[in-house]
C-alpha cells in the first residue's frame, strides 16, 4: 500500500486531512512541523494528544514514534473521536495510536506515563492538566502547549514555573501564505500561536 505520506519530515499538507465544520484543526501544518519538533520525539516515544481535535497532530506524532512508540489521543468531543479515527486510518497509523473520548484531566490518570504531552485543548483546567502531565512525565520528558489565546500561554508559563519545569520556551509564530492574484503573490496571514514548551527535570 502507498502511503499518504511517507516521508520522515512532518508537515504533512493540510489538504491530506479529513476535515469536518464541527472539529477544530487540522492545526496548520508549519505549526504543526513546530509543535513536533517541540516535542521531541524518537522511534519507541511515547505521545500523548490532549485534545486530538481533527487528529492532525496525533497523526504527525504517530508517524514520528511508529513502528515501536504509541500515541494517546483523547478528546471529549465524540465528533473529535470520529475524525481523529478517520485520520488515524487515512494515514495507516492505527497500530500506533489509541484513541479515546475522556475530558482531561480526569481521563489522563488512568494513561501510562509518557515521554511527550501535546496540549491543544483544555480551556479552564489547563493548570489542572499541567499538573497531571508532570505527574505522569518521565524525567526529561517534554510538554508542549499550543496557545491561540494569550491568556492560555501566559497560565501556561505561570504553572509551568510553579511545577519545577525546566528550560521553558515560548515561541510566537504568524505564519503567512501566498496567495495567486491577477497581479502577483498576495501573502495573507493566518492567526498567530505561542507555542509554550518545558522539559520535565
Ligand atoms: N491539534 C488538533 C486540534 C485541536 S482542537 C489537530 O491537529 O487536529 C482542540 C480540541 O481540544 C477540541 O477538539 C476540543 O474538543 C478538545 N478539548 C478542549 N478541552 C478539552 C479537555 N479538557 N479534555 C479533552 N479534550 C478537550
Amino acid at each position: 500500500m502507498v502511503k499518504i505520506w511517507g516521508y520522515k519530515t512532518a508537515g504533512a499538507p493540510d489538504e491530506l486531512f479529513n476535515q469536518s465544520d464541527a472539529v477544530p484543526g487540522p492545526t496548520k501544518e508549519e505549526i504543526r512541523v513546530i509543535t513536533i519538533s517541540k516535542a521531541r520525539l524518537c522511534e519507541g516515544s511515547v505521545v500523548v494528544d490532549v485534545g486530538c481535535g481533527t487528529g492532525g497532530l496525533t497523526v504527525e506524532a504517530a508517524l514520528q514514534v511508529a513502528p515501536r512508540g504509541k500515541v494517546y489521543a483523547i478528546d471529549e468531543d465524540q465528533a473529535a473521536i470520529e475524525l481523529t479515527k478517520s485520520n488515524v486510518e487515512k494515514f495507516g497509523v492505527q497500530g500506533i495510536v489509541s484513541i479515546a473520548r475522556g475530558k482531561a484531566p480526569e481521563a489522563l490518570l488512568g494513561m501510562p506515563t509518557a515521554d511527550a504531552f501535546m496540549i491543544g485543548g483544555g480551556g479552564v483546567s489547563l493548570r489542572a492538566i499541567l499538573q497531571t502531565a508532570f505527574f505522569k512525565l518521565k524525567p526529561n520528558g517534554r510538554v508542549v502547549i499550543n496557545a491561540i489565546l494569550l491568556e492560555t500561554a501566559t497560565i501556561a508559563i505561570a504553572e509551568l514555573k510553579a511545577l519545577g519545569f525546566k528550560d521553558i520556551d515560548i515561541t510566537h509564530i504568524s505564519v503567512a501564505k501566498g496567495k495567486q492574484i491577477n497581479s502577483g503573490t498576495m501573502m495573507m496571514a493566518r492567526n498567530p500561536i505561542t507555542i509554550v514548551s518545558a522539559t520535565k527535570p
